[in-house]
């Protein structure tokens, strides 16, 4: 006799394991069915974003960072400290640690949530059923009410510059990186690209980044951008623009990357070659032709506002979806999901979903880009607070960027919030709170924030658009 659950989730990244423990939380008999092999040959839950992606990523910016820092900052502090070093084996180890707890956390949350975990591949099939292949057994069925599919994404590979997993290298490699490789190359100046190039810029690298775009971070506010672009610069960042890449050739190791750009056809010789240009989802196995499950021309699986697909009580969420990549989507998506599922009114909002990109400085907003709101007509005014004049951040030693508020003229409704600076990605929380809650500048203006700390700088932002700064001059 096949098993039988209420809901059947497959994939076990931040969106599928959330949507599964939600499940269960409404007392639903989940499971959860992943099949993700670390490189030591282990089987994990928590999907690109703790093994591959958000987590170890961090890892390394932290570490970098504060050997940077250590390097080029304590002397201002008055602390010397003679050669700093960096053992790349004991930060790779440390990294590898974070992302083993955390991993293991998860299969913690299933068993206290009575989720039952089910290592292996799980694919859909008609009305309903899950056909799972455990990794160290034969196939079988399971009956579900529901299925959420949460199946992610995978790196883009250029055809002229394949992953060989040695010289050319997707994002997952150059996080594990046992050595500093002399020079490195990354095709993609986008969150990837200039996280994992300022990790290992840090540590020593010579980074040179092609971007085919003209623009430096399209997506993000010009003023942001433009704060962020001069300050990689100063790093030592090489970021060429407008960079079109025509080919990777490997010769004994160093790989030959052409491309061509307003001057004309460019060369450059690099020991590592990062391809960082995107994202594809993944679903590759996942569900039979005669599932009805439909994918749109880019592969995402088709899906409404609720995340329904078009096969009655199956649904997609995360990044085999339409929307942005980021985990904290994934994650909302399957809450949404699970509470639909147990009969509760639920929705994303898909206007407040913060983006941050963890560089130093970091860069984080939430909702319209001054030309976005340009664009839609509405009459707008703005405000910024530099931290150059932030007494927390001169005593942190980090005072590059600032906090700029976009709001509506007519009814000073919120629109947008974009920083760049120290800790832009905790600071736009309270920017992302404001804007679910339709909050206005004076309601920031007139909120009590702790003195001295750099949610001053929002504060000071929200006043600023009224002119009403008082540790600034008003413009
Ligand atoms: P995934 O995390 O990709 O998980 C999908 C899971 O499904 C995998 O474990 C896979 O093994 C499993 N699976 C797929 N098909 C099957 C099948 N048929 N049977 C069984 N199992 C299956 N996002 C952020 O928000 N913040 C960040 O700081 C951030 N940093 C990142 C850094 C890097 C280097 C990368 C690559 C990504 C980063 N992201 C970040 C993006 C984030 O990792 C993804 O948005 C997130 O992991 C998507 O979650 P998901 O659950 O949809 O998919
Ligand atoms: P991305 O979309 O952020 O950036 C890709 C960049 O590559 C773009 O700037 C694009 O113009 C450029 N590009 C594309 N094709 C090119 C080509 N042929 N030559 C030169 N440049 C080219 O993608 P990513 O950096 O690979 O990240 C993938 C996903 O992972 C993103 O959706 C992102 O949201 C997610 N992610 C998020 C975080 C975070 O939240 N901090 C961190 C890492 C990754």
């Amino acid at each position: 006799m096949s098993k039988k659950y209420d809901v059947v989730v497959i994939g076990a990244g931040p969106a599928g394991y959330i949507a599964a423990i939600r499940a269960a939380q409404h007392g639903l008999k989940t499971a959860c069915i992943d099949e993700w092999q670390n490189r030591d040959g282990k089987y994990a839950f928590g999907g690109t974003c703790l093994n591959a992606g958000c987590i170890p990523s961090k890892a390394l910016l932290e570490s970098s960072e504060l050997y940077h820092r250590a390097q080029h900052e304590f002397k201002k502090h008055g602390i010397s400290t003679g050669d700093v070093n960096m053992d790349i084996a004991g930060m790779q180890k440390r990294r590898a640690g974070i992302v083993r707890q955390l991993t293991g956390g998860i299969a913690g949350l299933f068993k206290a949530n009575k989720v039952d975990g089910l290592v292996g591949h799980g694919k859909l099939l008609t009305d309903r059923q899950v056909e799972f292949t455990p990794v160290d057994g034969e196939p079988e069925i399971i009956d579900a009410k529901h299925v959420i599919l949460a199946s992610g994404s995978a790196p883009i590979e250029l055809p002229f510059a394949k992953f060989d997993g040695v010289d050319i290298v997707d994002s997952w490699d150059a996080l594990e990186f046992d050595a500093i490789p002399e020079r490195m190359g990354v095709i993609g100046a986008g969150v990837i690209g200039l996280e994992l190039g300022s990790v290992w810029a840090r540590l020593g690298s010579k980074v040179t980044i092609l971007e085919a775009m003209g623009d430096f971070l399209f997506m993000a506010d010009r003023d942001v951008a433009s704060v962020a672009g001069k300050d990689f610069k100063k790093q030592g960042l090489d970021i060429r623009l407008g960079a079109k890449v025509t080919s990777a050739t490997v010769t004994d190791g160093v790989v030959t990357v052409a491309y061509d750009d307003a001057q004309g056809s460019q060369r450059i010789e690099v020991d590592k070659l990062v391809v960082a240009v995107g994202r594809r989802p993944y679903t590759d196995g996942l569900f039979s032709e005669d599932s009805g499950i439909a994918t749109d021309g880019r592969g995402f699986i088709e899906v409404d506002d609720e995340c329904r697909t078009r096969v009655k009580e199956v649904y997609a969420i995360g990044d085999c979806v339409r929307g942005p990549m980021l985990a904290h989507k994934g994650s909302e998506e399957g809450v949404m999901v699970a509470d639909l599922i147990a009969g509760e009114l639920a929705e994303v909002n898909y206007n407040v979903i913060p983006s941050v990109i963890y560089t130093a400085p970091e860069i984080a907003w939430v909702g319209k880009t001054e030309a976005e709101v340009q664009q839609s007509g509405r009459p707008y005014k703005t405000g910024s607070f530099p931290f150059a004049a932030s007494g927390r951040a001169k005593a942190m030693e980090q005072t590059t960027g600032m906090v700029k508020v976009i709001a509506a003229e007519d009814d000073d409704e919120i629109l947008g919030v974009h920083i760049v600076g120290p800790m832009a990605g905790e600071l736009i929380g309270e920017a992302v709170l404001a804007l679910e809650f339709s909050a206005s500048t004076e309601d920031i203006q007139r909120t009590i924030h702790a003195h001295p700390s750099l949610s001053e700088a929002v504060h000071e932002a929200a006043l600023a658009a009224d002119k009403r700064a008082l540790n600034y001059m008003n413009r």
